[in-house]
């Protein structure tokens, strides 16, 4: 027998293949299987057309079968087969996909998927065996063939045995090595890992004979082994089924067998799209945060599979940042995917689900803040402040989106708000949205600086996380209102009379504040008579951009230690504490000082700013004690 050539390039072909394909050697057994169930694919074709066939699907599997010591793995099918021809022009020339010619002259019918269409698959078997053979009887013939290769010098083909239609492919699987443990391939339990992870929702029964122990009959200690005949894959996928055949108990379940997460999702999201893109997808929004969720360790992405394959584990591309939080899969029979069904040759198809995806998780989002409330706190408790990094990054590309879904408490509803519900109650005199920055909802109650913003019966809203006011700051106005912060220089809000302007006419108050400010020079940009004070003595405010939330979280960051709020020091005129000034002024300059240090180092303490120097502020307070 004479050994035949590989054709034209596919020696070099085969080499690259072997070596750079596949970054996986276990996908080698995907590849086969979705080989054997695109040969059954067919027959079930061809029975549509030909009654001579009798497509009864029981009879149609795929049998995979380790043997230790042969070192043989055999993958067989009860599919097509191939004629000696086929065999030569299939197996024989890389790059030349039988399955790609079948869907072409035969245009897909309804429920009818092809998945080889590169011509490449086959010879994945290489990179974990040194010998293949392949055993194939084709349908409406009377001879089998056996076509035989070790690689990329060649292969034989010649006439045997078989007795049914189908292929045997029998893999001569490779000595182990220093690298890799070529002896995995022969294991049943690594085997079935391998068919559930790649190849579970194949259609027709993958079968392994699984041994099993068991206890010996009529005896308590003595076991002995068995083999039994199991079915590894679940075949129908759920996302293929339909919706009103599911209960929220089946979604449970998809979601933990899949290790989405140890919670139960909030919500699940089915849809089938018959657009441009055909997809089914299966989303779930989870009710807690994993544990690494905000950190760089945390992957988001999807699980993307082709026409019931999987083709990667987590494709980052189909989610946006801000939704990284979602969970499951999408399925497509339109992808256009690069030979090794491990990347995505163009990214369109790609790009219309992702879209697709995003709008749908946000109208998801939308209705169930709409019509659940206490789930959608529940969500915006784990994953609010992702949303408000979405708003934040990318320069706030994508605030449209997010604005709605932020949630802030409120200072009069005691709750969680929206920002719309906030603006629907604004009375007619306020211009702005009034939001307070600070650790806690406790703490912020008690900030002076909110005092005259509530006197006036405004509503405030809490910001209690490190990244609100940035997110605001690039939201900049929600439904034309502005944000101020209400330790902001200027409240916007007119004071009933001008009590201040009055007090700081007289002369000699004029000098006792620049006084003041020349006692605290360098540590703060001004002192002044608060309008926003109402019960305490005294409070810190800002001008400009940067506020004093946003100094502490910036002075967290390297680079930026710098970055300073411009502060000033806001004193009450109508506290007791102003007359003590005053007094002071006029008999006691020393004490100005002293009072002045104390007033500052307190509005500090109310900030949640450290004190410069500790033992300098206590030994002022035993000054004032004796
Ligand atoms: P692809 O599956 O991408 O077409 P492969 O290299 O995996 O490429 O296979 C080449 C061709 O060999 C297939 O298109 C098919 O025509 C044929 N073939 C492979 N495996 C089988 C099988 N088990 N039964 C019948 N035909 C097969």
């Amino acid at each position: 027998m004479t050994k035949m050539q590989f054709k034209a390039e596919s020696k070099r072909l085969l080499e690259m293949m072997i070596n750079s394909i596949y970054t996986h050697h276990e996908v080698f057994l995907r590849e086969l299987i979705s080989n054997a169930s695109d040969a059954i694919d067919k027959i079930y074709y061809k029975a549509l057309t030909d009654d001579s066939l009798n497509f009864d699907k029981d009879s149609y599997y795929i049998k995979v079968t380790p043997d230790k010591d042969s070192r043989t793995l055999t993958i067989m099918d009860t599919g097509i087969g191939m004629t000696k021809e086929e065999l030569e022009n299939n197996l024989g020339t890389i790059a030349k996909s039988g399955s790609l010619a079948f869907k072409s002259e035969n245009e897909a019918k309804d429920g009818y998927e092809i998945i080889g269409q590169f011509g490449v698959g086959f010879y994945a078997a290489f990179m974990v065996a040194d010998n293949v053979t392949v055993i194939s009887k084709a349908v409406g013939s009377e001879e089998a063939y056996k076509w035989e290769s070790e690689g990329a010098d060649g292969y034989t083909i010649e006439p045997v045995e078989k007795d049914s239609v189908g292929t045997e492919i029998i893999l001569k699987i490779k000595e182990n090595t220093e690298d890799e443990k070529y002896d995995e391939y022969l294991d049943e339990y690594r085997l079935k890992l391998i068919i559930k992870k790649y190849s579970d929702f194949i259609r027709y029964p993958i079968k392994m004979d699984i041994t099993s122990s068991r206890p010996k009959e009529g005896s308590d200690n003595e076991f002995e082994d068995y083999t039994e005949e199991q079915v590894i894959n679940s075949m129908v996928p759920i996302w293929r089924k339909n919706k009103n055949e599911l209960s929220q108990e089946d979604y449970e379940n998809f979601y933990a067998e899949k290790r989405y997460g140890f919670d139960k999702p909030i919500k699940h999201i089915h849809t089938s799209v018959d657009g441009a893109v055909r997809y089914n997808a299966i989303l779930f929004i989870p009710e807690k945060a994993p544990f690494d969720y905000y950190s760089k360790e945390f992957e988001k992405g999807l699980e993307l599979y082709s026409s019931g394959v999987l083709i990667m584990e987590k494709c980052v591309d189909l989610l946006p940042d801000y939704f990284g939080f979602v969970k499951g899969l999408v399925d497509s029979e339109d992808l256009s995917l690069n030979i090794s069904r491990e990347m995505l040759q163009h990214d369109r198809q790609l790009k219309i689900i992702a879209k697709n995806i995003n709008k749908k998780i946000k109208s998801e989002l939308q209705s169930l803040l709409k019509n659940d409330r206490e789930k959608y706190e529940n969500f915006f408790e784990s994953f609010g402040r992702q949303l408000k990094y979405g708003v934040y990054s990318d320069f706030g590309t994508n605030k449209d989106v997010l604005q709605d879904l932020l949630l802030f408490y409120s200072s009069k509803e005691k709750k969680l708000v929206t920002l719309d519900e906030y603006v629907s109650r604004m009375p007619e005199d306020q211009k702005y949205i009034y939001y307070a920055s600070g650790d806690s909802i406790e703490r912020i109650d008690k900030m002076p600086q909110t005092e005259l913003v509530a006197e006036k019966g405004y509503e405030i809203l809490y910001f209690t996380d490190e990244i609100d006011e940035f997110a605001i700051k690039m939201l900049m106005n929600y439904k034309e209102k502005e944000f101020k912060s209400v330790s902001s220089g200027d409240l916007g809000i007119e004071a009933e009379e001008n009590q201040e302007d009055q007090v700081s006419e007289q002369p000699e108050n004029k000098e006792l504040f620049d006084y003041m400010k020349e006692i605290l020079a360098g540590k703060v940009k001004d002192v002044r008579i608060s309008k926003r004070l109402k019960s305490h003595p005294v409070c810190l405010s800002t001008d400009g951009e940067v506020t004093i939330e946003m100094e502490k979280i910036l002075s967290m960051m390297p680079g930026n230690e710098n970055v300073k709020a411009d502060k000033v020091l806001e004193i009450n005129v109508n506290h007791d504490v102003f007359k003590s000034l005053q007094d002071a002024f006029i008999n006691d300059k020393d004490k100005v000082a002293l009072y002045t240090n104390l007033l500052y180092n307190q509005a500090l303490l109310i900030e949640g700013l450290p004190i410069n120097d500790p033992v300098e502020f206590t030994n002022d307070i035993c000054k004032m004690m004796v």
